[in-house]
């Protein structure tokens, strides 16, 4: 999803690119398109905008009006309300398949891009004048590109990220998210809901055709007997889990678990290459966040290209026949790697704090810490401005935005 996004987001410059993916959009086994809902960010919807890409996105996405948190058990509700924050949408929920159809899509018309699918990257050899990449194509043949700067975004356990020589550290959560679709007897009306229990937090988001998309946490010892359940006992545990607030579960649909990992690479840059997206960080999926931060993570990374190309316009505009296409830049310098590290790891860190502490303090069943949880709940409801600022948090509105971020196009 981040690589594709990047691809498209790029396109404006007429840079040369090219995206290495070994396994087929289509395919059932295609591991980021696949049958999870996104909850899209307001950032990213801006984002979007400015590629031209929103109307199609929106034309099969739900939007969220409120979001509304509550934890099992306990006195303390809060939540978040569009109107109150004086916006149309919190954000919108998109399954990924869709808005990897988009996607794939769009890409067939650019034409300085080529896709390489199924390839794998096998090896990368950097050096101050390109990086020599090895590719492996489904077939078994072996080629060999060079390129002025190498990207990974090739997930949480990139194997980029490893020949590039960056350390990761990945800390297990014991916990799997099982996800998949069920219709409630009382619409959701837009409302994302998020309860949390003792296992982890349960989370149901609006989709189309009024129904529910679920992520449920359950422990590591647990998921192999949850995902074995027959629906009806599936069913009856998950309604246990979120109560009768929107009646009774049923009609549940193909469901699907994740292990849960926090991963943070050790650098975000090495010689002429840099990380993006959850090869960068991987989230916990509490506050629905990864996707949005690996796109903010593109749209920084074009600021800084554009603005090196712009920089450089005055002197290089004449200089070779690649200026036709805008194409002169080095989008491997030093330079511009440096400050998208600098910008992007203030973000990064804040956010992965932000799930990391939400899920360490609501996973936290001693007496005191529950208590001081509701009266957190409270606090975030009466002090003025939490509940504003969480919600800029939540958008993806806080900090310095780079442009696609605040919907402006890079061209
Ligand atoms: C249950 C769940 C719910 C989530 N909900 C949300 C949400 O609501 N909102 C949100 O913002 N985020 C959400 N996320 C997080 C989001 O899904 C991720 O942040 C996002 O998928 C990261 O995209 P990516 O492109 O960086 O990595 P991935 O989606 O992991 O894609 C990596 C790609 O790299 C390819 N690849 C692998 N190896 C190689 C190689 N050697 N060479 C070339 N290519 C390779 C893979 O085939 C794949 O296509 C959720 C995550 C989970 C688990």
């Amino acid at each position: 999803m981040v690589g594709s996004s990047l691809a498209l987001a790029l396109a404006p410059l007429g840079l040369r690119t090219a995206i290495v993916e070994p396994v087929p959009r289509a395919a059932a086994t295609q591991p980021s398109f696949d049958d999870r809902s996104t909850a899209l960010s307001r950032s990213s919807q801006r984002m979007f905008e400015a590629m031209g890409l929103w109307d199609d996105i929106v034309a099969a996405a739900t939007p969220i009006f409120k979001i509304h948190v509550s934890d099992k058990g306990r006195f303390g509700l809060s939540h978040i309300d569009a109107a109150e924050q004086g916006v149309e949408a919190l954000g919108y929920v998109v399954i990924n398949r869709v808005l990897g159809g988009v996607l794939q899509r769009a890409l067939t018309s650019v034409a300085s891009l080529d896709v390489l699918c199924p390839n794998r990257i096998v090896a990368a050899k950097l050096s101050p004048e390109r990086v020599d990449v090895a590719i492996e194509a489904g077939d078994g043949e072996h080629r060999e590109l060079s390129c002025d700067l190498l990207v990974a975004a090739d997930g949480a356990n990139s194997a980029v990220r490893e020949m590039l020589g960056i350390a990761a550290t990945q800390t297990g959560y014991g916990q799997h998210a099982v996800i998949g679709n069920l219709l409630t007897e009382r619409p959701l009306q837009n409302t994302a809901y998020e309860r949390f229990a003792q296992a982890g937090p349960l989370a149901l988001l609006p989709v189309a055709d009024d129904r529910a998309g679920f992520v449920w946490t359950v422990s590591e010892q647990d998921v192999d007997r949850v995902m074995e359940l027959d629906d009806a006992e599936f069913l009856r545990e998950l309604q246990e889990a979120f109560g009768n607030r929107l009646g009774e579960f049923s009609r549940v649909g193909k469901r699907a678990a994740y292990p849960l990992i926090l991963s943070k690479a050790a650098r975000l840059t090495a010689q002429r290459a840099v990380l993006v997206g959850n090869a960068a960080h991987g989230l916990h999926p509490v506050a629905a966040q990864g996707f949005n931060l690996g796109l903010r993570d593109v749209a920084a990374l074009c600021d800084c290209i554009a603005d090196a190309r712009r920089h450089g316009g005055e002197s290089v505009a004449a200089a070779s026949v690649d200026d036709a296409a805008g194409c002169s830049v080095d989008c491997g310098a030093a330079s511009i790697l440096a400050r998208y590290s600098t910008w992007r790891r203030g973000d990064q860190k804040k956010l992965v704090g932000f799930t990391d502490g939400l899920v360490r303090l609501f996973g936290d069943a001693r007496g005191p810490v529950r208590a001081l949880r509701s009266v957190g709940m409270l606090g975030f409801d009466l002090i003025p401005g939490v509940r504003s600022l969480f919600a800029k948090h939540t958008m993806g509105l806080a900090g310095r935005l780079p442009r696609l971020s605040r919907g402006v196009p890079l061209s």
